[in-house]
């Protein structure tokens, strides 16, 4: 993320016929999916042909955790109808009695809690939530409580270890008139973390994610995800994953079903009179959408978001998807927001006056977080510098190294980087420990090990933590290792 310094309750009738039907063609499609899917994963060299994380003791593990949804928006009353099947196995190495969700609409309920700044509700504060009318696990109905944006459900029969969980759940979100990652402003729907989410277990128990007025509060493990989307016909759609089907309905609908492999999270855009613009390199697909009027910019990004990505490839390892996407939304507190194979950027940027080298560098930011919380993911609530501070260093590197700009990056004593979000108190000391302190670790390895030997590190980084979370002591035993040598004086300064 690059965050901008800041100075009705019953469902009709007809839909939930339409639900039922959708999720009828859903399990379907998912079971024709699920049998492809192993076929392109030995063909096509997919994640999956990748070591399926092999640590104990953590849940829900990626690999065995998909998740099956099916939404329907209704326009009118700016909510999501879902319903969620979430299959896993207990491999948290307990036996489990809980499980706890992260329900982030719920963070916008309140005017006083809302994470949005004040400018994002251009028109005053409305509220944004999420209720849940049911969840079921393993057949047996459970019961649930909220707080804040933690949702904890009780298991009605333990879970033992090694067990399946099935979680079926039926909820509503309803999207706030807020320009922000997840809001509403004129015809655009920005959908992040919209709906519940599973939380990370470790043997220590539940990391519960956070509503943090800065930052990214939350830690998930990736998942695989089969999602169907129904939406009126003028709208268009923008998604984490890949359209595998798409059918027009007589009733002026359209539906979409989305596939989404090794996925951090999903992310969804819904927007009305966009336009669209898509080049096919290679095996990737780069799309950007952006209201009409902007074709010469939307060409421009396209461009540099493909430069960036190979940069990234080569420098660090593969895209590992198929597919990347770029939304411009209206969204106000953040430039832009990184997502699971799509970005968000403030469309602002599309303006005539916006500065062209400080746009691309949060495109490159953006982009990076794929590789950096996507690919490799880390917990961005209690190690933010380090997905904050390798997209910053990373982008710097791209502009450097690819667009031969000059870089006199920010010279900065050593911050200590052992700093939780939660125990930091502005935007402006997020911005000092995760970003310039995260960035500064980066320059100044450089320093002492060289540009060939910190590539190395990161290479091996992102192979060995592909799709797992990392932590900073993987990281410091990785450069530990490559550097040969003792490096403890340096981690010494930034960890204390
Ligand atoms: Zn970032």
């Amino acid at each position: 993320m690059l965050q901008q310094k800041r100075v009705n309750k019953e469902m009709g009738k007809n839909k939930l016929v339409l639900i039922v039907v959708i999720i009828g063609v859903l399990c379907a499609a998912y079971f024709i999916y699920a049998n492809q899917y192993k076929k392109v994963g030995v063909e096509a060299n997919q994640p999956t042909d990748k070591p399926i994380l092999q640590e104990e003791n953590t849940f829900p593990a990626p690999g065995k955790t998909v998740y099956q949804m099916s939404l329907y928006l209704d326009i009118n009353s700016r909510t999501i109808y879902g319903t969620t099947i979430l299959t896993t196995v207990n491999t948290s190495g307990r036996v489990l009695s809980d499980l706890l969700f992260t329900i982030y609409p719920d963070a916008f309920r309140q005017a006083g809690s809302s994470p949005a700044p004040d400018p994002a509700y251009y028109a005053g504060f409305d509220p944004g939530w999420i209720d849940i009318d049911g969840i079921m696990i393993n057949g047996k109905m459970a019961e649930y409580s909220k707080e804040g944006v933690s949702m904890q459900v009780m298991i009605p029969e333990p879970v033992k270890k090694d067990q399946d969980l099935r979680v079926e759940m039926k909820w509503r979100t309803h999207v706030p008139k807020v320009e922000y990652r997840f809001g509403y402003s004129d015809k655009v729907f920005m959908l992040g973390n919209f709906y519940p989410l599973l939380n990370v277990a470790d043997n220590k128990g539940w990391l519960s994610s956070y509503n943090s007025v800065f930052g990214d509060p939350f830690c998930f493990h990736s998942a695989d995800y089969l999602v169907g989307i129904n939406v009126p016909d003028n709208y268009g759609i923008v998604s984490t994953g890949a359209v595998i089907d798409r059918n027009a309905e007589d009733t002026g609908r359209h539906d979409y079903l989305i596939a989404a492999e090794n996925a951090r999270d999903f992310c969804l855009g819904i927007m009305y009179d966009y336009n669209g613009m898509y080049e096919q390199y290679d095996d990737l697909l780069i799309t950007v959408v952006s209201p009409p009027g902007h074709e010469k910019q939307m060409e421009s990004v396209l461009q540099q978001a493909a430069g960036i990505i190979d940069y990234y490839s080569r420098t660090w390892g593969p895209y590992p998807y198929k597919e990347f996407k770029i939304a411009f939304v209206p969204m106000k507190g953040f430039h832009g927001m990184e997502y699971s194979g799509l970005i968000f950027l403030q469309d602002a940027f599309l303006g005539s006056t916006a500065n062209q080298q400080r746009s691309e560098f949060i495109l490159a930011h953006e982009i990076a977080h794929q590789w950096w919380y996507g690919v490799v993911g880390n917990d961005q609530i209690r190690e933010p510098w380090l997905d904050e501070g390798l997209a910053n260093w990373g982008a710097y590197k791209y502009l450097e190294e690819v667009k031969g700009n000059k870089i006199t990056p920010p010279v900065e004593e050593p911050v200590n980087l052992a700093r939780e979000l939660s125990d930091m108190y502005s935007t402006r000391e997020y911005y000092h420990t995760a970003y310039t302190g995260g960035e500064s670790f980066w320059f100044g390895l450089e320093k002492e090990l060289g540009k060939e030997k910190v590539n190395r590190v990161l290479q091996r980084y992102y192979t060995d933590y592909q799709f797992k979370i990392a932590n900073s002591s993987n990281l410091l035993d990785t450069i530990r290792e490559e550097a040969g040598r003792d490096m403890e004086y340096y981690f010494n300064e930034w960890f204390y």
